[in-house]
């Protein structure tokens, strides 16, 4: 069976360089577990090429050369500039994205999004129709896409039609507050497939549909619910993204990256390093984070000097005025700890806001003795994993919001902590740093085992199993990513 793999975005960074336009890859581990399932089904990706000011004939030429390059196709719904603000920027991100996370305060219900939202669907609809082939296993991605499968069943499309969510399903208190809930959680109904990412989504889903929709019938089986709206019969199942373990175990083993490990150990001599990487958002509590570590600094003055925070947080969405508030608030808290706790040779803080190198991510959280994940609700929290992978020498502690989704595969061998709990933050960081070597292997022994078995290929081969695709993925990218 072909896929056709759609998503807000495509996996591509168009951007104009020397006065010409250039095109690369976007990495991360969800693009390098689907590209050897794309070329083997003759597959295409489907979505905004996020260039905006390009024209047209120059943008299919450098996707037809990128594509080659890939060996799949990978074709463009361009946005028009109100599209861009009115869907994305509105409705996406001023909408769904704060309400999905519980933050309906920060929603800004504005009937003009929706209406955009509607017209999005339908210009991804008209795309999947062009591009797409009877049997094609069309697989939808994420929260902006959420009412696409409505539209191509509207439209008649007999295809198999998966969906997606990267982020939480939130509880029906806060999902009621959507003006449009019914027509979304209809819209969601209409695919043949949902995955989600936690248990507790799950169970959100299924609250909401329930109130909301009381016609649905129920039924559940061992590992999935199956819910039935006027003759169509949705299948829900949980399943957790995973990262490509083996890349970053054996990245961080490299030499190079040993290397920078050792640059740092010699800087940072006599210390722990406490890291944290997050992109630059409300949801992941850095605010909150900052004043447990003042606290903790406060607290137990013994800690000083002994402890390095090493701050990453990766700009994003650096437009919206919120965002740019955010950072102004982050610099000024950091100054503030830093102002009040700096000794001659000893900074608490190290704030850094940039992406950061491939190689020098790896070498931090292999070097790293603690990472703190502080999410007020996140889907997933691939940082998480991606430290317990780097950690080849074992010796790390992860500290785990218990609002991350990651927390419900890794929670039992981290620090959990509630990030609105300043008091038990602070004491988790002490307790982290007093851990002994004794007590982090075994747990971070376990944890690495689950990242490894739970990797981004048993992912894909268990959402595509749900699709009715036994064997999702050829057997060498399992043996590649260290399962079989
Ligand atoms: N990351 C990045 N640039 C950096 C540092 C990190 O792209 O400079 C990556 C990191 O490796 C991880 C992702 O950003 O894969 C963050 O994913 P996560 O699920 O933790 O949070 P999200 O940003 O998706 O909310």
């Amino acid at each position: 069976m072909r896929i056709v793999f759609v998503s807000n975005r495509l996996p591509v960074v168009i951007e104009p360089n020397e006065g010409r336009w250039s095109i690369r890859g976007a990495s991360g581990g969800l693009v390098t577990a689907l590209d050897p399932l794309l070329r083997g089904s003759d597959g295409i990706w489907l979505g905004w090429p996020g260039a905006v000011g390009l024209e047209p004939e120059k943008l299919e030429s450098l996707l037809a050369d990128f594509s080659r390059s890939q060996g799949y196709r990978i074709a463009a719904v361009p946005l028009k500039e109100k599209e861009y603000t009115q869907f994305y920027e509105g409705f996406c991100n001023q909408i769904i994205w704060p309400l999905f996370h519980d933050l309906q305060s920060l929603c800004n219900f504005e009937p003009e999004f929706w209406h955009y939202a509607q017209q999005v669907q339908q210009k991804f609809a008209r795309a999947v129709e062009s591009h797409g082939k009877p049997d094609d296993l069309i697989w939808v991605h994420d929260y902006q896409l959420m009412g696409l499968g409505q539209v191509l069943a509207d439209h008649g499309l007999q295809n198999k039609l998966a969906f997606f969510l990267h982020i939480p399903f939130p509880a029906p208190d806060i999902f009621r507050k959507l003006p449009w809930r019914r027509q979304v959680l209809k819209a969601l109904l209409r695919y043949d497939v949902i995955g989600l990412q936690t248990t507790p989504d799950l169970d959100n889903f299924l609250q909401c549909v329930q109130r909301l929709l009381p016609d649905v019938e129920r039924q559940d089986t061992s590992r999935q619910v199956r819910l039935t709206l006027k003759g169509h019969s949705s299948v829900i199942g949980v399943f957790p993204i995973g990262i490509d373990y083996k890349e970053f175990a054996d990245g961080a083993a490299q030499p190079t990256v040993a290397q920078k490990v050792e640059e740092l150990r010699k800087n940072f001599a006599g210390r722990q390093i406490i890291l944290s990487v997050d992109r630059l958002d409300y949801t992941k509590g850095v605010l909150y984070r900052l004043r447990a570590i003042a606290l903790a600094l406060e607290r137990y003055p013994d800690l000083r000097r002994q402890v390095t925070f090493f701050q990453v947080i990766v700009p994003s969405r650096e437009n919206v005025p919120q965002y740019q508030t955010l950072k102004s608030e982050i610099e000024q808290s950091v100054a503030h700890i830093n102002g009040k706790f700096t000794e001659p040779g000893w900074i608490p803080i190290h704030h850094v806001f940039r992406n950061v190198e491939r190689e020098e991510l790896l070498a931090w959280y292999r070097a790293a003795d603690v990472a703190i994940i502080t999410s007020l609700k996140d889907g997933m929290n691939l940082v998480a994993k991606e430290y317990c992978a780097c950690q080849i020498n074992g010796n790390g502690v992860l500290v785990l919001s218990e609002f991350a989704g990651a927390a419900e595969q890794l929670g039992r061998w981290a620090v959990l902590i509630n990030p609105y709990d300043t008091d038990e933050v602070a004491q988790a960081i002490k307790q982290a740093v007093m851990t002994t070597p004794a007590q982090r292997r075994p747990a971070m022994e376990k944890l690495r085992m689950n990242v490894r078995a739970e990797n981004v290929y048993w992912w894909l081969s268990e959402c595509l199993a749900a699709c009715g695709i036994s064997q999702g993925q050829p057997a060498s990218s399992l043996a590649a990513a260290g399962v079989v």
